[in-house]
């Protein structure tokens, strides 16, 4: 199947807009992604004819987005294939279901256990870590980083040890692009009854991932990064772990029965789902998923496999520009530096021309001072864009370029 680019750009809005005169070409995927109508249309719906709280209303509202509600969980669980719908735990977003797993699957350790992270991480893939860490007792590791922005396996074997609980670790770099060799890692960390926890917040929107095959403990991502609306995310997590670990959270939903002296916990997926979730969120994440679900996946990582093929052979010619992330298995994202300017002074000129892209550490400053930089200047692409566009961005720089120089 080829996809109709063009086709697919009339149906985010956003892209018709112009930034000053210039039309918006929009680089900030890695940040967040853009919204295609039929989300936006489903969020609007929601509210004009749907609103109403679910799991306890008997009324028509209440039950009718109940059902929309537990449907977009049964979306999001075909197109993760996880083996069970509650296993599919909605959160506010990636950093919620991180915190989540850390805090709650951090309370069954002991002093001494040691987690397992790497310099590539999120920031919010390495703060909750230390901060249970720090509570516990627990020690914290780092799988290294080498020069081109992979993370350097040869110590391997004994970062990952009898006294390893857990590794998470992220599938996709949203600074350097880099993807990781996951199923390996999952691998070896199984082999000592470690459990693996996999970022896939920069992966689903531009790949698919069957947690049953890559076999990993948790999976976390953001609503917003796939087309879905902010405030809501999925961490999936197996079954027997699951029920293992302790609430996170303490409220309605997530209960069995209350009384003054004691609480009995929810089945899963509600033991996770403490209070009023972000019905809406929830709900558009799941038609976001529907709609992307309507595309040959592989079509799309090839397309976009195009784009930064492209964009990488043109911004290599710009004079004392270079690239940190050069790994041979990358996403279409490109982290860059121009000698002589300041990426916030490039960044800013190319918004004067309507072109947004990401400036910055992108919350990885462990990447930034391993290369030794301030931060650097992202591009990352989504499907929707574009090889003109990417001229138009080519040519956009080299005037600011010149401008700065
Ligand atoms: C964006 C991102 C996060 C954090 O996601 P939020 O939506 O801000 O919670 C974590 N990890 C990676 C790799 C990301 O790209």
């Amino acid at each position: 199947m080829t996809l109709d680019i063009s086709a697919i750009r009339k149906e985010f809005p956003i892209l018709k807009t112009s930034i000053g005169k210039y039309p918006l070409i929009y680089f900030d995927n890695g940040a967040t992604a853009q919204k295609p109508q039929a989300v936006i249309d489903c969020i609007n719906q929601y509210y004009q004819a749907e609103n109403a709280n679910i799991h306890r209303g008997v009324h028509h509202l209440s039950q009718l987005a109940t059902e929309k509600y537990e449907a977009a969980r049964g979306v999001i669980k075909s197109y993760i294939n996880a083996a069970h719908d509650y296993e599919v735990i909605f959160t506010k977003g990636t950093t919620d279901g991180i915190n989540l797993v850390a805090q709650s699957f951090g309370k069954l350790l002991q002093p001494g256990d040691e987690i397992l992270i790497s310099q590539m991480e999120h920031h919010s893939n390495i703060v909750p870590w230390q901060m249970i860490a720090e509570e516990r007792g627990l020690q914290l590791r780092y799988i290294p980083i080498n020069e081109r922005g992979e993370l350097d396996l040869t110590t391997i074997d004994e970062l990952i040890n009898n006294n390893t609980k857990i590794v998470a670790i992220t599938h996709i770099s949203n600074a350097l692009g880099t993807i990781n060799p996951i199923e390996e890692i999952i691998e070896k960390s199984h082999k000592v009854g470690a459990k693996v926890l996999i970022d896939a917040a920069q992966s689903l929107q531009h790949t698919t991932v069957d947690v049953q095959k890559i076999d990993c403990d948790f999976l976390v991502f953001s609503g917003h990064k796939i087309f879905g609306p902010t405030g809501v995310g999925i961490l999936y997590g197996k079954e027997d772990v699951l029920n293992q670990m302790p609430p996170y959270q303490g409220g309605g939903d997530m209960i069995k029965t209350v009384t003054l002296e004691k609480t009995t916990y929810n089945n899963l997926p509600h033991k996770f789902e403490a209070g009023t979730p972000n019905i809406v969120g929830g709900i558009g994440l799941g038609k976001a998923i529907e709609w992307l679900s309507q595309f040959d996946l592989e079509a799309i990582a090839q397309y976009e496999q195009e784009l930064l093929d492209y964009a990488t052979e043109k911004l290599l010619k710009i004079e004392g520009l270079k690239i940190f992330g050069t790994s041979a298995k990358k996403c279409a994202t490109i982290s860059f530096l121009i000698d002589n300017t300041h990426p916030y002074d490039v960044g800013t000129l190319l918004n004067q021309q309507g072109i947004a892209v990401r400036t910055g550490h992108h919350c990885t400053q462990p990447i930034m001072d391993f290369y030794k930089i301030p931060g650097t200047i992202r591009a990352s692409f989504s499907f929707y864009n574009t090889k003109e566009e990417i001229d138009l961005f080519i040519g956009a720089l080299n005037k600011a370029v010149m401008m700065l120089k």
